[in-house]
């Protein structure tokens, strides 16, 4: 049968490391990009005897999570060990959660921009197209990371004890795309509230897939397939999409499905079975008695000074404080960092939709041309609104600004009008101006005509004439302006 009589059922599994300085359970150094084997201790080793420590602010970002999506926060929380043997965990025990998570239920909404560009969604004025349930979000320790070469591995333990969350849906979400959506708009969220850098490139946010199908209208659902660390959002897509077909065809010729784990392999797109319900792992999970139960309230409390706003509620915010349009405020909010900058900017004076326009365009490209990101940019919000302000008092035009800028970015901390001044760009002097203009008409008659008799084009060309004789180079705006008064009268 078609695939559309099946019903499709996809719950998502989603890690993301935790923003914090430290480990969880011990003071090494927590990040990425680290010369491998550096940031270890005992304890994160695994050694005999070593014990853990809590790291608080894991704990209280976790909380934060829940609260944001909702969730209910348990009085009390506690950790239980997941036995298993295999190198990424020297330990052969993951401290976990099992049955006392720190959040309980709650939901995670799919934002309309957060859909793939070909999908099309209700432009639900809030921005939320529906809330997908969530079952529970708990804590644990990542562990190291491996990798496999052609007759060898190596082991990297820098990774091994970093705060992982592990944020858990129910069988809520009903498509790939919807799956998609799902994931960007929790790392938007967890961007937005400083938990996560959730960049999936580095392995900061990666997700297991489960997903079944049943003919439509049936109870009971189908048996669940699992796809594990899938690290990106269109392999999630495709993994999922593949998935669907190869379900449905099998379920078609009469083959029953078995409830397994399949490995994706993207570059090849298919799955390929790894193991099933019958050699299944037995973690042997029991209580950790290491580490006593957390009380969630006093860090409950501490994590609710300073709430963040929800990408959601920010985009709205931008629109009707700043009068942004919805586009704008929807490419802002999609990059948290970019979007504080936005902000900072229009403290320092410039006007909201200059600096929104600048932020977005000229600034993102610029950055993309010099390879930088934005926390290495000289040019600080301060530094933008002054540029923007120098265009504004019409010093400069649009395009001498970006010369300002590049020439700020060599030399920081300079000011916008001291790099103009370098540059050449000064606001002319009008009645050296007026007397370029005059003269350069009288030279120019023939043009000036057709100009009068609707040949509007040609005024750049009388515009070009007067910047090429004028220094320093005023604002061609204002030149055109001049010109258009002066053959209008
Ligand atoms: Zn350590």
């Amino acid at each position: 049968m078609p695939v559309n009589d099946y019903e499709i059922t996809i719950g998502l599994e989603v890690h993301c490391q935790i923003r914090t300085e430290t480990k969880m359970f011990c003071s090494c150094r927590a990040g990425f990009g680290y010369e491998p084997n550096t940031n270890v201790c005992p304890t994160c080793l695994g050694m005999p005897g070593a014990l853990p420590m809590l790291n608080e602010r894991a704990i209280e970002r976790t909380i934060l999570a829940g609260i944001l999506l909702g969730s209910r926060i348990p009085e009390e929380s506690k950790w239980d060990r997941k036995n298993y043997f295999y190198p990424d965990m020297p330990k052969n025990y993951q401290t976990s959660q099992l049955d006392l998570p720190l959040c309980i239920g709650g939901a995670v909404p799919l934002y309309t921009w957060a859909f793939p560009a070909h999908s099309k969604v209700s432009t639900a004025q809030d921005g939320v197209v529906r809330r997908v349930k969530l079952d529970h979000i708990h804590l644990e320790e990542d562990a190291a990371k491996l990798t496999h070469y052609a007759g060898y591995s190596l082991i990297d333990y820098n990774r091994g004890g970093t705060p992982l969350m592990e944020i858990v849906s129910a069988p809520d979400l009903h498509s790939p795309d919807e799956a998609y959506a799902y994931l960007k708009s929790l790392q938007q969220i967890m961007v937005c509230a400083g938990i996560s850098n959730a960049d999936m490139e580095k392995g900061e946010m990666r997700c297991d897939v489960n997903i079944s199908l049943r003919p439509r209208g049936r109870q009971q659902l189908g048996e669940k397939i699992e796809m594990k660390n899938i690290n990106s959002m269109s392999a999630a897509r495709r993994a999922l999409l593949y998935e669907i077909r190869r379900q449905a065809e099998e379920l078609d010729a009469g083959i029953a499905q078995v409830q397994s784990t399949r490995r994706w392999d993207d570059a090849l797109g298919e799955s390929i079975v790894m193991r099933t319900k019958e050699n299944a792992h037995d973690y042997r999970y029991h209580t950790c008695p290491d580490l006593v139960p957390i009380h969630t309230a006093p860090l409950m409390q501490r994590a609710m000074i300073n709430m963040p706003e929800l990408p959601d509620v920010r985009r709205t915010r931008l629109m009707q404080e700043y009068g942004l349009p919805s586009s704008d405020a929807t490419t802002l909010v999609g990059d948290a960092p970019l979007c504080t900058y936005f902000e900072q900017t229009v403290q320092a004076g410039a006007p909201a939709r200059k600096a929104a326009n600048w932020v977005i365009n000229t600034l993102s490209s610029v950055l993309t041309e010099k390879d930088a990101a934005l926390s290495d940019s000289p040019i600080h919000p301060v530094d933008l609104a002054s540029i923007i302000a120098i265009v504004e008092q019409g010093i400069v035009s649009t395009n001498q600004a970006r010369e300002v800028l590049d020439y700020m970015w060599q030399h920081p901390g300079m000011p916008a009008q001291v790099a103009a001044d370098a540059l050449g760009y000064k606001k002319a002097d009008s009645g050296a101006l007026e007397a370029i203009v005059d003269a350069v008409l009288a030279e120019n008659q023939d043009i000036v005509e057709m100009v009068r008799s609707g040949n509007a084009k040609l005024v750049n060309a009388l515009t070009g004439k007067v910047m090429k004789n004028a220094t320093p180079k005023p604002n061609p705006k204002i030149v055109t302006e001049m010109i258009i008064a002066r053959i209008g009268g």
